[in-house]
């Protein structure tokens, strides 16, 4: 999918924008931490289009003077994005500020959409005139608070995505990423993996972005690291900044079919890794636990169970995903993953027969029936798979608002009693039967 990213000084409004194109979704999600708030990357759509936005104005680089702070948003806009919109101020007309981006932006060879805010009515409108001078061409005037324009704006920069929006790899390949916390030994795994006997790294893929992916294959299998330079440290004032991390891993997530989410046994399990976790979980994504540094934990024939307790507690919404405990320093049990990935991208993309699934249905109403509101009570007619990655179910029922999160629940633990969804998140819709 192709990436937008805002850019422009701050009081421009780009959070407005950001919020106008990504418009109300509302979370799924229940008991994962902040995930949707605060949020400066999402997915949106304008028509036929997919694309991500970033909203740079929402990574702050720590204590450096302002304007370092726009310099490096818009530094990340140009190592990020497709395309660039510009936001400025038509109230305040063009500012130093707005002169210093555009700058920076003329070292782009990125397409740059420059966009006027807070032109709320037509009587406005030559407001816009002044921006010119900035020399990207014909200004967008929009009102992120009226909602105006943005049509205008969203079709120049569709114009502008790159041509061949197609897939990246192969159906068949196994696209994987490693992520968590800084240091928990995410690249160490990496190299541990392409340093196993038998694996054949095939190239340090050159997709039509940037060379950030791995190629390899083991025993006929293709696979791809996602990402893989994204856990260099590059040396760039941005890299280290929370925010920007996470963009990057959830950019990584975006394009993976299965997320190792790697702990870190030296210091356990902490709260950030709850986050991120729960990243990979809403993308539906398949998930494997990785707690890396084995070597270094002080185990008894206990450790081990008392550990995995300790998992299972911290990350509840991830019930379905199997856990592995590795070094990537002695190797331990690095070659013990693969096997792991292959059995939960099968299961990931895994299509179930109807006639077996609503047995499984039907069986499970018998047992525990469906529960009443107001004296009506739902009636589940007919169950159907609709998708995979992750594996989507439609329950048409005779009326989705009787369908309880418990019953939904119960109902998604029978389907995992009778297949093997183990690794795989699994959707479960209610609809009416029209
Ligand atoms: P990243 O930031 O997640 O990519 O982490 P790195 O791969 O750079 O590792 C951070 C540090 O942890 C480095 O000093 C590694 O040598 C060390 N490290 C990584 N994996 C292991 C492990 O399994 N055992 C031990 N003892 N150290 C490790």
């Amino acid at each position: 999918k192709p990436v937008v990213a805002i850019v422009g000084r701050p009081n421009v409004g780009k959070s407005t924008i950001f919020n106008r194109i990504v418009g109300e979704r509302v979370s799924i999600v229940e008991d994962i931490p902040g995930v949707t708030r605060d949020r400066i990357y999402s997915s949106a759509e304008w028509l036929t289009h997919d694309f991500n936005i970033i909203d740079t104005g929402g990574i702050d680089i720590g204590e450096e003077p302002f304007l370092e702070q726009i310099r490096q948003q818009a530094e990340i806009a140009m190592d990020e994005a497709d395309v660039i919109i510009f936001l400025t101020n038509g109230r305040e007309g063009v500012t130093s500020a707005d002169e210093i981006v555009a700058k920076i932006l003329y070292r782009t060879k990125k397409p740059v959409v420059l966009a006027v805010n807070k032109i709320d009515n037509p009587d406005m409108r030559e407001m816009i005139y002044d921006f010119y001078a900035l020399g990207f061409g014909d200004p967008f005037p929009i009102s992120g608070s009226h909602g105006l324009g943005l049509g205008d704006l969203l079709d120049e920069v569709a114009k502008n995505f790159p041509k061949d929006e197609g897939q990246e790899y192969p159906d068949d390949v196994i696209k994987f990423s490693l992520i968590g916390r800084p240091n928990v030994g995410k690249s160490s795994l990496v190299n541990a993996f392409l340093g196993e006997d038998r694996v054949i790294v095939s190239d340090v893929a050159g997709t039509t972005r940037d060379a950030i992916d791995t190629s390899y294959t083991y025993e006929e299998q293709e696979y791809v690291i996602i990402d893989t330079a994204g856990m260099r440290k590059k040396g760039k004032v941005y890299e280290t900044t929370e925010k920007y991390s996470v963009l990057r891993a959830l950019r990584a997530i975006e394009r993976s079919d299965v997320v190792l989410v790697v702990l870190n046994g030296e210091e356990g399990i902490q709260e950030q890794d709850k986050k991120i976790a729960g990243y990979a979980h809403e993308a539906g994504k398949a998930v494997i636990i990785v707690y890396n540094k084995w070597d270094i934990v002080e185990k008894d024939e206990k450790t081990m169970n008392k550990v995995t307790k300790e998992i299972r507690e911290h990350f509840r919404f991830l019930e379905y995903a199997p856990i592995v405990f590795v070094s990537a320093k002695t190797k331990q049990r690095v070659h013990a993953l693969l096997p792991v990935i292959n059995r939960v991208s099968e299961n990931h993309s895994m299509r179930v027969q109807s006639s077996v699934l609503n047995e499984v249905i039907e069986d499970a109403v018998a047992m525990n029936p469906a529960p009443t509101d107001k004296g009506r009570r739902l009636r589940l007619y007919y169950t159907t798979q609709v998708s995979v990655k992750p594996p989507t179910f439609v329950v048409f029922v005779n009326d989705p608002e009787l369908m309880h999160f418990s019953y939904e629940r119960f109902l998604e633990n029978r389907i995992r009693e009778a297949f093997d969804f183990e690794g795989t998140p699994i959707r479960i819709i209610t609809r009416a039967r029209t």
